[in-house]
């Protein structure tokens, strides 16, 4: 399979193309129909199978497809930590490079500012571990009722660092309709409630 086989538009293909990949990975050649089609996904993967460009190409697909850009961000990801939130949002702006869509990563150990007023201009896809998510939802900085999609990235990391309870505030203030993904390295009974409680009808994916 090649990357010109996803059904992903030019714009994204010459951004992939630019990155030297021949083949998508196993994750991409799974995932990227899945989300394309609109699919709640349930996916195992470990970090440096590709999972980030995964759920990255169809995401920018879909956005670029749909209505002009409002303020509110229209998808977010949700990291475990600032280091995974800057490299998925490097990943955003590499793919999308030739896309009319703004991406922003927010996480905490940095001032609040310079990320509020980021913010104010109108993103469209949001990178964002949950502290600094909430400290921004409880200052009414960010507003996520224009959700329309949401990834859980490295899901189990996020439950072992204690996260469960502010993903579960996060995920009260989103639109119910919605298009949800998940990743995790590992599927425990606390990913598999957690998936339960947010994803409907989920593709599931192993690699
Ligand atoms: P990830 O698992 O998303 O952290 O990605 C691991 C690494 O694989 C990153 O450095 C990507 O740039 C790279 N990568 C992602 N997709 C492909 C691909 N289809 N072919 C070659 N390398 C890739």
């Amino acid at each position: 399979m090649k990357f010109t086989d996803l059904g992903l538009s030019a714009g994204i293909l010459r951004a992939v193309a630019a990155q030297g990949y021949d083949t998508p990975t196993p994750i991409q050649q799974q995932a990227i129909p899945v989300v394309l089609a609109g699919r709640d996904l349930m996916a195992c993967a470990q970090t440096g199978t590709g999972k980030t460009a995964g759920f990255t190409l169809p995401i920018l697909q879909l956005l670029s497809n749909g209505r002009a850009r409002p303020k509110q961000p229209r998808a977010l990801v949700l990291t475990p930590t600032r280091e995974l939130a800057m490299q998925v949002e490097e990943s955003v702006r590499t793919y999308g490079t030739h896309l009319p869509l703004s991406s922003l990563a927010v996480f905490g150990g940095v001032g609040m500012n310079p990320q509020i007023q980021a913010l104010a201009r109108g993103i469209d896809i949001l990178v964002a571990t949950p502290g600094r998510l909430l400290d921004h939802m409880q200052q009414k900085t960010v507003d996520l009722s224009k959700v329309e999609i949401l990834v859980l990235d490295e899901a189990d990391r996020m439950l072992d660092m204690g996260f469960i309870r502010d993903i579960r505030k996060i995920l009260a203030t989103m639109p119910k309709q919605k298009q949800s993904l998940l990743f995790s390295a590992t599927f425990s009974d606390e990913i598999r409630e957690l998936a339960q409680t947010f994803l409907n009808d989920p593709a599931s994916v192993e690699v």
